[in-house]
């Protein structure tokens, strides 16, 4: 078996094990298989081996490689968007990951209204509060949710998150646990429904499917190293 799909098929195997054990569906996570910095033949291998969403984190990468690869295939944008690319991102992706702050959801709203697009978006969390990374603070996230909320052509289907880099796994996951209970605040608080819960990479996706987690972005564990890794915090 070609190296993407064995990977695949293992990637695909720890999750569904992680959930029968937590006692979840399988059926409630989806792999978002990420493709950053890898090349379109790659994306295809694992296409072949039944792979159908994949996520990228740079519009610029993502125009080029999507039109390369089928046009049945679903791509999620799991980066931080640059307001001067929103336009050309829309038609690209079906779902954004990481909206993350109130001035990039006002112009992805004012942007959509004027092409007539409805985005789905998550908002992205900084559950840690570091200050390197983008993202909301929890408490600047309940402040605004109205606002957001009221956003007519956005449609917020729940929340994101990237844990601290660490060495071990589980420091990740008390950060997964705080999305989730914010999660769970905000649905009582404000009347919403936010089923999505886009937490867990390389390194900590079990965890994650552990704590609730309905979209896992793992690329190295599929892909291999990336060449010029690029910094996530
Ligand atoms: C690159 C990236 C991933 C995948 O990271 P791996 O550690 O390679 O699995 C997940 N989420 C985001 C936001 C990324 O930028």
């Amino acid at each position: 078996m070609a190296e993407v799909a064995e990977n695949l098929e293992r990637v695909c195997d720890q999750i569904a094990k992680t959930a029968a054990k937590a006692g979840r569906s399988t059926d409630d996570i989806e792999l978002v298989a990420i493709t950053k910095t890898h090349p379109a033949e790659k994306v295809r291998e694992a296409t072949e081996a039944g792979q159908k969403l994949f996520g990228e984190s740079r519009v610029q990468e993502a125009r080029v490689k999507i039109p390369e690869l089928p046009s049945n295939l679903r791509w999620h944008f799991v980066g931080h968007l640059q307001k001067n690319k929103i336009r050309n991102a829309l038609p690209l992706f079906e779902l954004f990951h990481s909206v993350d702050s109130i001035a990039l959801a006002q112009e992805m709203n004012r942007i959509a209204d004027e092409e007539g697009m409805h985005p789905r978006v998550l908002l992205e969390v900084n559950v840690a509060g570091e200050g390197s990374k983008f993202g909301f603070a929890p408490e600047k996230l309940r402040a605004e949710m109205e606002s957001l909320l009221a956003l007519p052509r956005l449609s917020i289907l729940g929340l994101m998150t990237i844990p601290p880099l660490a060495e071990e796994a589980e420091a990740s996951r008390k950060y997964f646990v705080e999305l989730r209970e914010l999660r769970d605040r905000l649905q009582t608080e404000f009347h919403v429904d936010l089923g999505q819960l886009s937490m867990g990479m390389t390194n900590d996706f079990p965890i994650a499917v552990e704590e609730g987690a309905t979209l896992v972005r793992v690329g190295t564990a599929i892909f291999g190293e990336r060449r010029r890794p690029k910094r996530r915090s």
